[in-house]
């Protein structure tokens, strides 16, 4: 399987990680659409998230999160968390992920 992401955890190619364990590995986004743009992905492979059935793995994504926010000091100015599902959400990139936006004003509705 050619995923780049896969790559990415294996790393056959290169990232500005700032966080890992066993389970996710969080990485700036190539193309940043924000002053901070962190995805966060999973390191097993599941294409969607509509492939998740673990709850704790969700819960641990969200918590990693919440830890990159803190640690960046976003979390009190505010950030927003991103997972496009699909082609008509904007998916892009088949091995899910979570944006994690900050440093600017966010608009609603999203484009
Ligand atoms: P999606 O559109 O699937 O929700 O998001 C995919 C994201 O992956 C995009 O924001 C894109 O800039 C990012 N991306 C794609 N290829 C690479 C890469 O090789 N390295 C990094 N760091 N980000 C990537
Ligand atoms: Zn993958």
């Amino acid at each position: 399987m050619n995923c780049i992401f896969c790559r990415i955890i294996k790393k056959e190619i290169p990232s500005k990680i700032v966080y890992e364990d066993e389970l996710v590995l969080a990485f700036e986004d190539i193309a940043p659409q924000a002053p901070v743009h962190i995805l966060v992905i999973t390191k097993k492979h599941y294409s969607t998230l509509l492939e998740i059935e673990d709850k704790e793995l969700i819960g641990h994504i969200f918590m990693v999160i919440k830890k990159i926010a803190k640690e960046k000091g976003i979390d009190e100015r505010g950030f927003r968390v991103v997972m496009n599902c699909n082609h008509e959400a904007g998916q892009t990139v088949y091995h899910v992920h979570f944006h994690l936006l900050a440093g600017r004003q966010m608009h609603w509705p999203p484009g």
